[in-house]
């Protein structure tokens, strides 16, 4: 009878991990609301915010989840919806990953930056080193000037497996020149330094591009953002991924 009577409860109070009733869409963050305990579920990759300084950043220009693409001017570029269905500046149209924009700007960057780690363990996918890193941008027009240098990112790209067998990239872009410290096809583990925060390629300032990527889900891989939310999956990347403006934390 007691066992019988604890396998039923168990069956109506949790169903893998969730609070019974959750089921399997729009859990998202709040499905565990009357607890008092938010239940936000796990992609199968887990991720720790890829920057050692954290109080050089504060603004998240996040992934835009809306699908329409808007012509050109800066008001086409104000309209998208990041995770939390906000608008402009907290994403922008069409973007891709979340920028980590360096307090300071340019005096911070000649004041040492800032150091970018990886997010997770993976193995060196490709690196890109050596180009300009003072690009800026118009912000009346949304130009961005190379002051007559190619316009390429300085970049890591980093492979990693999930817990359910499934292949993952994690993307860093706009790093200062030659500060990259990693080559393809090295192992590197969680909160190893990869480079520094620049602002080489399509950059308006000093930043990090964060991207999360699935591979094999089509031709090109499939960018997830990492932050879960209502206009996002249920299921956040993060280990960590705090509350709405604050940065993610480590991972245990
Ligand atoms: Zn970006």
């Amino acid at each position: 009878m007691t066992m019988w009577l604890s396998w039923v409860l168990l069956g109506c109070f949790e169903v893998d991990g969730r609070p019974a009733g959750s089921g399997d869409s729009g859990a998202g963050t709040d499905g565990g609301a009357d607890s008092g305990t938010p239940v936000v579920a796990r992609l199968p990759v887990q991720l720790a915010l890829p920057l050692v300084e954290r109080e050089l950043f504060e603004t998240v220009v996040g992934v835009d989840h809306d699908p329409v693409e808007q012509d050109g001017g800066v008001l086409g570029r104000a309209t998208c919806l990041d995770y939390l269905g906000r608008a402009f500046p907290h994403c922008y149209d069409q973007h891709d990953g979340s920028d980590y924009i360096l307090k300071g700007g340019f005096s911070q960057m000649d004041a040492g930056s800032a150091t970018v780690v990886a997010a997770a363990p993976g193995v060196v996918l490709a690196v890109e080193d050596g180009h300009y890193d003072r690009c800026h941008g118009d912000l009346s027009t949304g130009d961005v000037d190379c002051d007559g240098h190619d316009m390429v990112a300085n970049s890591v790209t980093l492979q990693h497996t999930g817990t359910d067998g499934t292949a993952w990239r994690s993307l860093y872009w706009h790093l200062m020149k030659d500060s990259v410290l990693v080559q393809v096809g090295q192992e590197v583990a969680a909160g190893q330094a990869l480079g520094k925060v620049g602002s080489s390629g399509y950059s308006s300032m000093p930043h990090l591009h964060f991207e999360l990527q699935q591979e094999g889900t089509g031709e090109e891989p499939l960018v997830v953002d990492p932050y879960a939310g209502p206009y996002s999956q249920d299921e956040s990347g993060w280990c960590a991924q705090g509350d709405e403006d604050e940065l993610p934390g480590a991972c245990p």
